[in-house]
């Protein structure tokens, strides 16, 4: 901070990356205890751009995909989210679970903090490994936003008190949800400056870091693009400074973005559910275990998940998992097994014919069908419709504050069918899903949801979660419930809108 005659001239926050002596300590006691196997180490550094689907990344930042081709990054075509937004898409990669099992596991209630669970930051610093965690959007970080967050400290470089008090200081230009910039610069391009000193300071230690950026993309279509030149800088930087040499950057979304024009279209609505992953391995890597390579570039065209993520960066942790005697035995192991499993390691032969069911996707977000437009005017398609206002009303109902919902208008109703390669697997079993996008009263809310037809008992049923895809603004603040903020229209949001 400067001043002249007590006048604030200059402010701003800086933050530094030291060499933490107790940690290196503990990081040397680990190695002793339990000598890796590993003879030479991978880093692993993630960094996220949250809401950006591939195409929207493909189209908006030419430059940082141009770079990235360049450098032979393995990008995935068949990358598809499990649940709805940041938190249940990020959940899987950081524990392997569901943000169900998450719950039954170690997070019990709302309220509960997060310290208890077995993040996967937790095995790279047993394994020796120094861990950082860090977020440019505080007030809707991760483990944050509506949630309790940690007790204690979770990784040995923690962003969070810089980046929240450098916001709630000087944090400002918010246009939706997200404050756009921190003091003079992007809040992007200071969680990039944290990274790229991070690895820079880092290049010749063990790391495990994972960095996410969302004051950007989270709320607008085509802001990714104001961050194109940024992310070229940073990964040129990254790259001319050889800070590469020895970690797997891995480049990535959770989801695209999820409300707005674009989510009234087909396109919209395959494009959220496809985000964007790219994967750089040092060459030296690549040499060592090329089979495990084959194997992440034959992944690339597969259907694949969060979850398969968490799976690799486990193997990342013991090499010996991704020899290529390893991945013949293991590969014959999946090949093998009679029950196909949730989460497989890209290192390994994920199937051409996997379906959602068997990687962990609901209906609701699965990608893998074919879809047709049917008549708004069929009774049927009404008919579902009213079920469907049905079950997000029964899900208010706990919610006094909330009103109830009415049915105003069917928006487009799709039937959904299976793809050519997967008919075998998931032909018509006595089953048809739909997908209806409906309007509601009050509060026009646009909802999208997947509803399921018995054909048996003529039976119909929501299934999966229901997708809110326009803005809810303030409309619910009155419940804090994170799921049911989608669905509230609150009863004291309309009285003031009543009385304006
Ligand atoms: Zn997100």
């Amino acid at each position: 901070m400067c001043s002249v005659d007590n006048q604030v001239v200059y402010k701003n926050y800086h933050a530094f990356i030291p060499i933490k002596l107790e940690v290196e300590k503990l990081c040397q006691e680990s190695r002793k205890n339990k000598p890796s196997q590993n003879t030479e180490h991978l880093s692993v550094l993630v960094l996220g751009m949250d809401a950006v689907s591939r195409l929207n990344f493909h189209r908006q930042m030419p430059k940082t995909e141009s770079l990235l081709r360049k450098i032979h990054a393995i990008e995935l075509f068949g990358y598809n989210k499990v649940a709805d937004n940041t938190f249940p898409n990020l959940i899987p990669i950081l524990s392997g679970l569901s943000e169900k099992e998450l719950q039954h596991t170690c997070w019990p209630k709302l309220t509960s903090v997060f310290d208890r669970c077995n993040w996967i930051w937790k095995n790279f610093s047993a394994a020796g490994y120094r861990t950082a965690f860090g977020e440019d959007a505080a007030w809707m970080g991760l483990f944050s936003y509506v949630k309790r967050g940690f007790k204690e400290q979770p990784t040995d470089y923690y962003v969070r008190p810089f980046i929240k008090t450098a916001e709630d200081d000087i944090g400002h230009k918010t246009q939706l949800n997200a404050k756009l910039c921190i003091g003079s610069k992007m809040s992007v391009a200071v969680l990039l400056d944290y990274v790229s000193n991070f690895a820079i300071t880092m290049s010749s230690k063990d790391t495990f870091a994972f960095f996410w950026g969302t004051s950007l993309t989270h709320d607008f279509l085509n802001y990714p693009s104001l961050g194109d030149d940024l992310h070229e800088r940073f990964l040129n930087q990254l790259l001319h400074t050889g800070s590469l040499n020895h970690t797997v950057f891995i480049f990535m979304s959770d989801h695209g973005i999820r409300w707005g024009g674009i989510r009234e279209t087909y396109q919209g609505r395959l494009e959220e559910r496809l985000p964007f992953v790219f994967f750089v391995f040092p060459e030296w890597f690549k040499n060592l275990y090329p089979t495990a390579i084959a194997n992440l570039h034959k992944n690339a065209h597969r259907l694949t998940t969060p979850f398969d993520i968490y799976e690799t960066l486990l193997d990342i942790l013991s090499f010996k998992q991704i020899e290529k005697e390893s991945i013949r035995k293991r590969s014959t192991e999946l090949d093998k097994g009679k029950s196909k499993p949730r989460q497989i390691s890209l290192f390994l032969p994920v199937h051409k014919s996997r379906t959602c069911n068997e990687a962990g996707i609901d209906p609701h977000w699965c990608t893998c069908h074919k879809s047709k437009p049917l008549p708004l005017t069929d009774a049927k398609i009404k008919n579902m419709s009213l079920i469907l206002v049905e079950h997000l009303n029964s899900l208010l109902k706990p919610y006094g504050v909330c009103s109830q919902l009415h049915l105003a208008e069917v928006k487009s109703a799709t039937v959904e069918y299976p793809l050519e390669h997967l008919y075998e697997k998931t032909k018509d079993q006595g089953l048809k899903d739909y997908v209806l996008v409906v309007r509601t009263t009050p509060g026009d809310a646009l909802f999208e949801a997947t509803v399921r037809h018995h054909i048996g008992n003529s039976s119909v049923q929501v299934v999966g979660a229901v997708s809110r895809i326009n803005t809810y603004g303030s409309q619910s603040s009155c419940v804090t419930d994170f799921h049911m903020k989608l669905y509230c229209y609150c009863k004291s949001y309309f009285r003031t809108r009543t009385k304006l």
